[in-house]
């Protein structure tokens, strides 16, 4: 629904978030050469490289089951359907072919033999006293094997350049015996926390300071993301110190991420050194929290300004600066997919800016609003699971169908 008092030219010099992200994502450049990483060191990197199997997954048919390997003409041949057991083939054992008019024992991915086409499993034969073993049900020809290469064949393509290396993707390359892979090089990530207010965790607190939460957010976000944070520390508020630090964090870094000191206030000097230093590519953005953005390039190295309050700087790493980082990463980038959940909340008056609430969606699929939507906040991120997205002048009744982003989409 649509509010009738809403006025959407309220602040119309704020860039709209998808047109930010957009211009963004369409100056990503990969900024990190490939190098070569051993498989059991390769979780969280990126691969650099179309990855084709050079076998087949699994290598030679084999048995699904605990039972014994059969040829199904065998079986119709008698009345009986008795066959005496020829060999033994235990897991990680060569078979030999399988004697005409016999079965083979055999256990669950040993190799079939050659000549068997069916497996009947343990609990379906009877074995005789004299050795035989008797198989009373009907036998399907193919039964209870794994075909060779049903999971991966020779030459086929596993998987492409740009795939991040998650436990699933490392098993899989296990699988087909890759011990060495073409990766990028993990991306190395500035961080500057600028503000005078800010002490580290450690420290007394003296008054009118507060704790330098922004760092270690950005540290774990960066981390989470396989990526390395080159930490400048905290940053005074004057147009030399943030100058200096830009200049310390380009020759150190791929990119620069920087907190705080990106409004408008006399104390804030991140655009204006990104002025002086580069060029301003964009600055703040129709959204809530997260109004106080910029990015640009410094000495040709990408710059995110983030704001300085935690809550904000948060959102706008996840919705902004995260795609940006995957790509310089060298990371095929996917939008973040949202949910439709229904609200647990009414919003009676809209906002002119996009905005992004932070709620906790419960099994029922009902999204509670956490009723502190503070952009200082960091603690109401750690209540909620996910942010639902209200667009400019939208409004919402209990039950209404909303767009929720969950926080591990975000952030991971
Ligand atoms: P600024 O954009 O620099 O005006 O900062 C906006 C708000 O965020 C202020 O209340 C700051 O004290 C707070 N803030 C800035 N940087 C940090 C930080 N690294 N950790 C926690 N709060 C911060
Ligand atoms: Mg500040």
């Amino acid at each position: 629904m649509v509010d009738a008092t809403f006025d959407p030219c309220a602040e119309p010099r704020l860039m709209p978030l998808a047109q930010a992200q957009q211009a963004l994502i369409e100056s990503a450049r990969v900024l990190v050469p490939a190098e070569r990483c051993a498989l059991g060191a390769a979780l969280g990197r990126v691969l650099a490289q179309d990855l084709y199997s050079p076998v087949d997954v699994p290598p030679a048919a084999n048995s699904a089951m605990d039972g014994y390997a059969l040829r199904v003409e065998d079986l119709s041949a008698g009345p009986e359907r008795c066959l005496p057991i020829s060999q033994r083939i235990p897991a990680g054992q060569a078979p030999r072919p399988l004697a005409p008019g016999s079965a083979a024992r055999l256990f669950t991915g040993a190799e079939i033999p050659e000549g068997a086409n069916a497996v009947v499993m343990q609990e379906k034969v009877r074995v005789l006293d004299d050795g035989r073993v008797e198989f009373p049900g009907e036998v399907r020809e193919g039964q209870n094997i794994r075909p060779q290469g049903q999971d991966i064949a020779t030459g086929s393509l596993v998987m492409p350049a740009g795939t991040r290396l998650d436990a699933r993707a490392l098993g899989v390359l296990a699988s087909v015996g890759v011990a060495e892979l073409s990766v990028y090089r993990r991306l190395r990530v500035a961080i500057l926390s600028t503000g005078d207010e800010l002490v580290e965790p450690g420290q007394a607190l003296a008054s009118g300071q507060i704790y330098n939460s922004n760092r270690y957010l950005l540290q774990g976000l960066i981390a989470q993301l396989g990526m390395e944070a080159v930490d400048l520390g905290p940053v005074a508020d004057t147009a030399a110190a943030t100058e200096a630090a830009l200049c310390a964090a380009v020759a150190r870094a791929d990119l620069v991420l920087t907190t705080g000191g990106v409004s408008v206030g006399e104390e804030d000097h991140v655009k204006a050194a990104v002025e002086r230093l580069g060029k301003l590519l964009l600055w703040k953005l129709n959204l809530k929290p997260g109004k106080p953005f910029a990015a640009g390039e410094v000495k040709g190295r990408p710059l995110y300004g983030l704001p300085g309050n935690p809550g904000a700087a948060m959102i706008t790493f996840a919705l902004l600066v995260k795609p940006c980082l995957l790509a310089a990463q060298g990371a095929r980038v996917e939008a973040a997919q949202e949910l439709i959940v229904r609200a647990g909340f009414s919003r009676a008056r809209a906002t002119s800016r996009e905005e992004y609430v932070r709620v906790r969606c419960e099994a029922d699929g009902v999204a509670r609003l956490h009723p502190n939507q503070s952009s200082a906040l960091l603690s109401s991120l750690l209540w909620s699971n996910g942010l639902v997205r209200l667009e400019p002048g939208q409004t919402v009744e209990e039950g209404d169908p909303v767009a929720f982003l969950p926080l591990y989409v975000l952030q991971f």
